[in-house]
């Protein structure tokens, strides 16, 4: 197990997310992946946190059985949206007891149907204190490379992008499908004074309403090149080729332009991230 600034510092790392299983089914599915996926042997992987609270407890269920059932370091999402200090602190202990050494804080988007429960933070920023100073975790934060969606102006979001990436050890980004987006973002934060590792998060486009509407939701934008590419075929099979092949340009893309590894959106499945490995020649083990 390790601590991913050390993985970061040691050289290029890949990483997959998952989301916690809602139900029987959905588990099954999720080991399915993670057993497909073992073989590409990921740097990490992470588990998504619901801010509404529904799958909270699943998100410390998932991210302690990767810690003890498996050779994959984990990393827990955490949001500070309904949240109270006491909790955060409980948290936090117990993902230690359980030796889980990395945590992602994040704002946290409570559903449009979820209940909003008090809380005692309001930003990301205010629960990263929290976690920096508990001093038991390598601690990474999220960066919108086309804004966040709640940020009145670029120079606003990264001024405080800057300010909680410069105290943490690393951020991974909101998906995003052109490069430039992502050198554009990592050449304003170096001209902000800070140079810490960005690893851009890829979502590989194997639903074309399924991607419309997450990329609606999380401010990408989605390129006219890639719809057009995307247009000429119904066929889902087709679709995910086009995507997966779209994904490992960028991917290759991103490497060229020396982006410190790759965090995969795998949505719980495995073929297009194992399909992305292979197209960029990464190393699987037998
Ligand atoms: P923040 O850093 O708090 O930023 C939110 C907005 O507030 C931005 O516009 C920012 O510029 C602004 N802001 C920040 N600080 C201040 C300040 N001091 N004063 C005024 N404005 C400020 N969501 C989940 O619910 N669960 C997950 O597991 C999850 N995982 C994610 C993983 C990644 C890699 C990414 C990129 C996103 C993830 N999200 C998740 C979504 C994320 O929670 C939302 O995008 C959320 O709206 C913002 O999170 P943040 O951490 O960027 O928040």
């Amino acid at each position: 197990m390790a601590r991913i600034s050390d993985l970061i510092a040691a050289g290029r790392t890949y990483s997959f997310e998952f989301f916690p299983p809602q139900s029987q089914a959905a588990q099954m599915s999720l080991g399915r992946a993670i057993a497909e996926l073992s073989p590409l042997a990921p740097s990490f992987v992470s588990v998504t946190y619901g801010a509404g609270g529904s799958t909270r407890e699943r998100t410390r269920e998932v991210v302690t059985w990767v810690r003890k059932e498996t050779d994959i370091t984990p990393m827990a999402h955490l949001t500070c949206q309904g949240h109270r200090r006491s909790e955060i602190k409980e948290i936090l202990d117990n993902y230690a007891d359980a030796g889980v050494e990395n945590i992602l804080a994040l704002g946290g988007d409570v559903p449009l149907d979820g209940e909003v429960q008090p809380s005692d933070y309001t930003f990301a920023s205010d629960l990263l204190d929290d976690v920096l100073a508990d001093g038991r975790f390598s601690v990474g934060v999220a960066a919108h490379p086309e804004l966040h969606p709640r940020s009145p102006d670029r120079a606003t979001d990264r001024r405080y992008l800057a300010d909680k990436l410069g105290r943490s050890d690393f951020a991974i980004t909101q998906f995003f499908f052109e490069v430039d987006v992502y050198v554009r973002m990592v050449d304003e934060l170096r001209a902000l004074g800070v140079d810490k590792p960005v690893l851009p998060g890829i979502m590989p486009v194997t639903n074309k309403s399924q991607i419309l509407r997450m990329a609606a939701m999380s401010g990408a934008a989605f390129p006219e090149w890639l719809a057009q590419r995307l247009e000429a075929f119904e066929d889902p099979e087709d679709i995910r080729r086009v995507g997966v092949q779209a994904a490992t340009e960028l991917g290759q893309a991103l490497l060229d332009a020396g982006a410190p590894g790759l965090h995969f959106y795998t949505l719980n499945r495995s073929t297009a991230t194992r399909e992305i490995y292979a197209n960029l020649g990464l190393p699987v083990e037998q």
